[in-house]
């Protein structure tokens, strides 16, 4: 079944046409920089990549522009239905869910807690469903995976009534890619389906690590927002919260401007002082840049110390896995992470850990230490396998009616 995977964010769309069955991408895309005169719309099709220029174009002559692309490729028909990346549910959702107007309601009423993301996906929604009309339409949402969590986890120990009235908790995200990465290394590391303790680390430009217990979420480290947990390629991660108050005094500014320089000039930017990329970094730091090279130690610090919290919320890890743009391909953030981890017995591999990457996934420690592995996460094909899925299960149901 093909699928129409929609991700919506503040100045960008990001779409794919992806066959559920196979898991084979048919067009990948983005329409980027959105409002402004460079927007454009870049897109890869049977192996061709291709781009125009959208001058000024907004959300809704983007994705318009996808729509006549699906066109102009036959696609259109061959769609059964669109899944939209949402990425604050809240306490609200579980699970992905076939969108009616009660959803979009309960979305909407989702924005105080995530005012950045969720008006930008709500607009993706209004749009395809104005595109497309007869298809279903499907939200995932990033947070729904970690609901599993018990409350010692996703209690932060404050007046116990801002959590009834306020909703304050943490909620966690990449839960589409923790969920992915933990379902495959079930499968490729050959753990047991019904018994098994996994930390995920996904590390991107965001990054949050996950305890996984027998496919549900226990724990995680991002948390009412995704500015907490470990240090990021511009977000601080997880700060002693009395610096927000120090700093508003000291620079005489308002905690929104606190909170945009913790979101947008912190992480490995911060430290650094160069780059919120780790490649940039990594190039720097073998040149001798200082704070490119403290930059990297602080963030592998900080992972390490995570991956021990999530085990300590497991009891035990059958696995580490490390996901995401830097997980998945920088060998020596890898290396360094297992070496901090040397304390419970976790020992790598470093000729296995240099050949290990994108396309080469597994193990990267030696047989007789904890495993830490690779696995690529997909989070588009996850979001089309729940909306294959739920599409699947409302034709039986019609059928049986
Ligand atoms: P996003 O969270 O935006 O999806 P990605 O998962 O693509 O981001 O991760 C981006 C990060 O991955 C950047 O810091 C980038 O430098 C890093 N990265 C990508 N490829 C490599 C590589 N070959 N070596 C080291 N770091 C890499």
């Amino acid at each position: 079944m093909n699928i129409l995977v929609l991700n919506c964010g503040s100045s960008s769309a990001k779409f794919a046409v992806i066959d559920s069955s196979s898991g084979e991408e048919l067009l990948s895309g983005i329409a980027q920089r959105l409002g402004s005169p460079n927007a454009s719309l870049d897109w890869k099709h049977a192996g061709q990549k291709h781009s125009k220029v959208l001058h000024h174009a907004e959300h809704d002559a983007a994705l318009r522009e996808v729509g006549e692309l699906l066109d102009e490729l036959g696609l259109v028909d061959k769609i059964a239905g669109v899944g939209h990346r949402v990425v604050h549910g809240g306490a609200r959702f579980s699970g992905s869910i076939p969108i009616t107007p009660e959803v979009i309601a309960k979305i909407r009423e989702c924005i105080p807690l995530g005012p950045l993301h969720n008006p930008p996906n709500l607009l993706g929604i209004a749009i395809a469903q104005e595109l497309f009309p007869t298809l279903p339409q499907v939200a995932v949402f990033d947070t729904a995976f970690h609901q599993t969590m018990p409350p010692r986890a996703y209690l932060y120990a404050v007046p116990y009534e801002w959590f009834e009235k306020y909703e304050v908790r943490r909620y966690g995200f990449h839960g589409t890619s923790h969920r992915y990465v933990s379902q495959q290394a079930v499968k490729q590391l050959g753990l047991d389906p019904d018994d098994h303790a996994i930390v995920t680390a996904h590390l991107g430009n965001g990054c949050s690590l996950a305890a996984v217990r027998d496919g549900e979420s226990q724990d995680t480290t991002m948390g009412l927002t995704p500015l907490d947990g470990v240090v990021m390629g511009t977000r601080s991660g997880s700060i002693d919260p009395s610096i927000i108050a120090h700093m508003k005094k000291a620079l005489g500014c308002s905690a929104d401007q606190v909170m945009d320089a913790l979101n947008k000039r912190s992480g490995l930017l911060g430290i650094s002082g160069l780059s919120n990329d780790m490649r940039t970094l990594q190039e720097a730091a073998e040149q001798g840049h200082v704070r490119a090279a403290l930059a990297i130690e602080l963030f592998c610090y900080s992972v390490a110390k995570a991956a021990a919290k999530m085990m300590v919320s497991l009891g035990r890890v059958d696995a580490l896995v490390f996901t995401g743009g830097i997980g998945e391909n920088a060998v020596q953030v890898r290396a360094r992470i297992v070496d901090l981890l040397g304390f419970a017995g976790f020992a790598l591999d470093p000729h296995v850990n240099a050949t290990h990457g994108r396309a080469q996934r597994g193990r990267i420690t030696r047989t007789t230490s904890p495993m830490a592995a690779v696995i690529p996460t997909n989070e588009e094909l996850m979001i089309a396998l729940d909306t294959a899925e739920s599409v699947s299960s409302a034709e039986k149901s019609t059928a049986a009616a």
